[in-house]
């Protein structure tokens, strides 16, 4: 009988295409999970999320006969000292680009090295290794564009999926764990219950992610390029991302299931989920990008730091319907359509001059996808301190992006339903219309919904300004 084997879960909660399951299951295997505080903890839509997707990874791994052990504390020593207990000379685990999570597994594996065990980390979360693809010249990429053609041409011969093991073999001897529900995981009486709708929305779990995945195959890939910006479009874009951020499905699977298919918005859809990849190359190179911006200058930004704008965005009464309608669809669903996360991100950081690490924040605790790469790079482009970010003076008018990509307000109308009966000409600028229009609404502005908080041009040309004078020091 071969040694027995530690599998770690983390970002990689699923059992086809898992290398590092792959790696260990012809021996007797002990899968775990590790219940972290700290800055590997997520945010708590996210904890919703891996709630659920723990509870549905235990029960595949127990129908295959090796039952998941959920435990609680630090890695550091949880995982040394279960290694040492079972025998297993050997912990398998996803690479995680997080730098918390890089830091903590180099320390995970010096003590597990001074008892002559090892961790080995596998490819499981990304496409491409963010330490291998480098620049003609050898440094790590900050452009899109060349990181893409690059990941690209190096996806050619990628191989194809695993299939799931169709049974493992129990270590001797596993310890008892914890039932997912110790965990905490769930929001519980007396606060409310916020996540209430989201299981309309998602259904978390390796099962979860292969039918979204096949769904968007049949209903959104072909009219991906389209529709994909349009955020009232049943099946517009994947829905796809909170299941690649815990590897419920693996990029490669999407991957190679898009390209089997084929068609119009293929291509599209393929950069898409490069631009995933350039998120996490970036973080791997550059690990102060959640909290600092990567364009240096950009420290002396005099941003406002006024928490009743800050309350207004979160809460979705800005008196501006496409950035309330999706600081609602965020609170209300976990997620926010692309689109309407550039639109909300850029008035915060420009219209209103409040920090982007505010939003960041507000995202990473409210997205049933919050992610560290993905949320801080996006951030960064959309305040234009980030590498390769939209120019400064790129601001998005909210109430034109609105008409253009919502012209009927069915979007609005689904999550500001105050403003539902509003004819589509004045449901992007309701303090625009006249009375009569508004009291055949049944909408009173400044009580059922607030004036705007800005004056849409005088916060554009504030920006403007205080960007500008950035750019200079530059
Ligand atoms: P699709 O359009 O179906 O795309 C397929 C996949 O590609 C997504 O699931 C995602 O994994 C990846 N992807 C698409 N666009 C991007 C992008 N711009 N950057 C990185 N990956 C991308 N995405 C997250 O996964 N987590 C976050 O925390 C996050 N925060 C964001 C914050 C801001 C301010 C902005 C503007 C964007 C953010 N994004 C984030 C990127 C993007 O909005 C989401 O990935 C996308 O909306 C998810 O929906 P989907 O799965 O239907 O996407």
């Amino acid at each position: 009988m071969r040694d027995t084997a530690l599998i770690w879960f983390r970002q990689d909660l699923r059992l086809a295409d898992n290398s590092a399951l792959a790696a260990v299951q012809e021996r007797p295997v002990l899968p775990v999970y590790v219940l972290e505080d700290g800055p590997c903890a997520p945010g708590g839509a996210g904890r919703w999320w891996l709630h659920h997707s723990l509870v549905a990874l235990g029960r595949s791994l127990a129908e295959r006969g090796a039952p998941l052990v959920l435990l609680r504390g630090d890695p550091r020593q949880v995982i040394p000292e279960l290694a040492a207990r079972i025998g297993a000379n050997e912990v398998h685990a996803g690479r995680q680009t997080e730098p918390a999570a890089r830091r903590r597994d180099a320390e995970t594996h010096e003590a597990l090295e001074r008892a002559g065990r090892r961790l080995v980390l596998h490819r499981n979360a990304l496409l491409h290794e963010p330490h291998l693809v480098r620049t003609g010249a050898g440094a790590p990429f900050s452009v899109y564009t060349p990181f893409s053609r690059a990941v690209f041409a190096g996806l050619e011969g990628l191989p194809p999926p695993q299939p799931a093991p169709d049974a493992l073999t129990p270590a001797p001897a596993a310890p008892e764990g914890l039932a997912e529900a110790a965990f905490g995981l769930l929001p519980a009486p007396p606060g409310p219950d916020w996540a209430a709708e989201f299981p309309a929305h998602w259904t978390p779990g390796e099962a979860g992610a292969t039918a979204r995945l096949a769904q968007f195959l049949r209903d959104g890939l072909a009219t991906y390029a389209d529709r994909r910006n349009l955020p009232a479009a049943e099946a517009g874009t994947s829905g796809l991302s909170p299941h690649l951020h815990l590897g419920e499905v693996s990029p490669r699977t999407v991957w190679h299931a898009a390209k089997a298919q084929g068609g119009a918005g293929l291509e599209t859809f393929l950069k898409e989920i490069l631009w995933r990849e350039f998120s996490h190359h970036l973080l791997w190179h550059r690990p102060e990008m959640p909290e600092e911006p990567l364009r240096p200058a950009y420290k002396a930004f005099p941003w406002r730091h006024d928490t009743a704008m800050l309350a207004a965005w979160q809460r979705g009464r800005t008196g501006v319907p496409i950035v309330d309608a999706g600081m609602r669809q965020l609170w209300r669903s976990g997620w926010m359509h692309n689109r309407v996360r550039m639109i909300v991100a850029s008035f915060l950081v420009k219209h209103l001059l409040q920090p982007w690490q505010s939003g960041e924040a507000w995202f990473r605790d409210t997205l049933v996808d919050a992610d560290l790469a993905a949320n801080a790079a996006s951030w960064q482009w959309v305040a234009g301190c980030g590498a390769d970010a939209a120019p400064y003076f790129r601001i998005f008018n909210p109430v034109l992006q609105g008409e253009k990509f919502d012209a009927e307000g069915a979007y609005i109308r689904r999550w500001c339903p105050e403003l539902a009966r509003l004819p589509a000409k004045f449901i992007h600028r309701p303090h625009e219309a006249p009375e009569v229009i508004l009291r055949g609404a049944g909408l009173r502005i400044g009580s059922d919904y607030p004036a705007p908080i800005i004056d849409l041009a005088e916060g554009r040309a504030r920006a403007l300004a205080a960007f500008a004078a950035i750019k200079g020091a530059e």
